[in-house]
């Protein structure tokens, strides 16, 4: 029985974290087959909003062909007398929560990026048609943001709609992130906290500070401030500070203390600004994975959309596999488009200099924050598909990379003689299960596997080191 009497399947927070497979799926809407997609919050005056109106611009759910992928637009306009423009990404991201909340009905990412399926049961039980889907959201908006006093919902399927809306979008998503880029984290007294995202990762929270754009790219600290302040009961909270630890990495002990209470005790300690040293926990719905390629002691960076597998031989789907879920996975990293163009970009692990491979789509997004020297020394799909290749690219082009090997050869393994005090590659035991060896001719991927050991020495490897 739903909690709605006139919407056909349940509504609640149990169905958060729900996985509609595609066997199970009666049709997809956005997702990696679908290249024009988002979803986009408007704040309009209150004379602007039909309150409770839902329209459907193209096919409706019940006109689409079963199993089939479908573009899909999510545009919502809200109105109310506290209702300004900068909630418009807080009240957009809840998007995803409350679709969650509908039985048969899977919301994964966000704005350009998003993925829905609604479940055969969903359907058969009578879910339809968007109007359903409009009517619960809409209410759910209200019920848990007050402040919301009219909203009217549009769903577009229309194809040539969909992408000419997706342009506008895109500029409203790149001014919305461009706000915090002259500030830095030294500047502020408080970062803020989203555990947004625990539905599918228990011990994930995301610090939003000036200097470090959420995983998912949809939050950053001026979100964070507004959403703390209209809903403090909600999954945005402000965080003290307190100590600066370590300013190259980016520790904070009010960030560790944070973290400590939001995990349960599962995290101790984080890092904003590396991938290896007590690095940030990650979700399910970072924009792009970063990785470790230890054959060239560099990092690789590859988003959703990339087709077919990265220069370590492993498809996107594998790598966000074994980042997600809330954990700390030392060379495995959740990273936002926005993170990248930050000042403080992977800092303590060398920055841009340390990445060697980058989708070509992310390469030309974020071009402008690359350091000019450096932009045509990062091999994309284009110029490598595996790390002999890379390796070869990188010397040719002089990346500062290359100078690490010559302190310390990536490949090389150590003579028998010196072999007794090699170099270990600290990586903690949990992680191995994450690490894809890709060392010689073959590949091994451990998944699902718990190896239990003190320490691990990698002999051909070299400890990731800060600059
Ligand atoms: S990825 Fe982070 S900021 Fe984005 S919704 Fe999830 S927890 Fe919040």
């Amino acid at each position: 029985m739903s909690m709605f009497k006139d919407i056909p399947v349940d509504v609640g927070v149990i169905y958060e974290g729900q996985k509609i497979r595609r066997p199970d799926m009666q049709v997809e809407f956005g997702g990696p087959d679908v290249p024009a997609k988002f979803e986009l919050v408007t704040a309009r005056g209150m004379d602007e909003v039909d309150d409770g109106k839902v329209m459907i611009i193209g096919p409706d759910i019940k006109d689409l062909k079963e199993g089939s992928s479908t573009t899909l637009g999510i545009y919502i306009e809200v109105a109310g007398a506290q209702v300004e423009k900068d909630l418009e990404p807080v009240i957009e991201r809840r998007i995803h929560e409350y679709c969650n909340f509908i039985e048969g009905f899977m919301h994964l990412n966000q704005r350009y990026d998003v993925w829905m399926r609604l479940s055969k049961g969903a359907y058969k039980k009578g879910l339809n048609t968007f109007e359903y889907i409009g009517k619960v959201l809409q209410r759910l908006f209200k019920a848990e943001l007050p402040i919301i006093e009219k909203i009217q919902t549009t769903f577009i399927t229309d194809a040539a709609k969909v992408k000419a809306m997706r342009e506008e979008a895109l500029k409203i998503y790149e001014a919305r992130d461009a706000r915090a880029r002259g500030i830095k984290d030294e500047e502020v007294d408080v970062f803020y906290g989203c555990v947004l995202c625990q539905s599918f990762a228990p011990t994930h929270m995301c610090v939003l500070s000036p200097n470090r754009y959420s995983l998912c790219g949809a939050l950053g600290w001026f979100d964070g401030r507004a959403s703390a302040r209209i809903d403090p009961k909600g999954p945005n909270f402000k965080i003290e500070k307190g100590e600066c630890l370590d300013p190259v990495r980016g520790e904070y002990s009010g960030v560790n203390a944070a973290i400590k209470e939001k995990s349960l005790g599962e995290i101790q300690r984080i890092s904003l600004y590396s991938m290896f040293d007590q690095p940030h926990t990650s979700c399910g719905c970072f924009e792009t994975v970063g990785f470790y390629i230890p054959e060239v002691d560099g990092i690789g960076i590859i988003d959703r959309d990339f087709k077919g597998t990265a220069v370590n031989g492993l498809p996107f789907s594998a790598m966000a596999d074994q980042t997600s879920g809330g954990r700390q996975t030392p060379g495995f990293h959740g990273i936002s488009m926005e993170y990248m163009r930050s000042q403080r970009f992977l800092q303590a692990d060398g920055g841009w200099s340390r990445v060697v491979y980058v989708a070509s789509a992310i390469k030309e997004r974020v071009k402008a924050s690359i350091p000019q020297d450096l932009v045509d020394k990062l091999s994309t799909e284009k110029d490598v598909t595996n790390v002999e290749d890379l390796k070869s690219f990188l010397q040719s082009k002089g990346h500062p990379v290359v100078v690490r090997w010559k302190e310390a050869p990536p490949e090389e393994a150590p003579a028998e003689e010196e072999a007794a005090e090699p170099t270990p590659m600290m990586i903690p035991a949990e992680a191995l299960a994450a690490m894809p060896a890709a060392m010689g001719g073959f590949k091994i991927v451990l998944k699902d596997v718990k190896i239990h050991a003190a320490r691990l020495i990698i002999g051909s490897g070299e400890k990731p080191k800060k600059e």
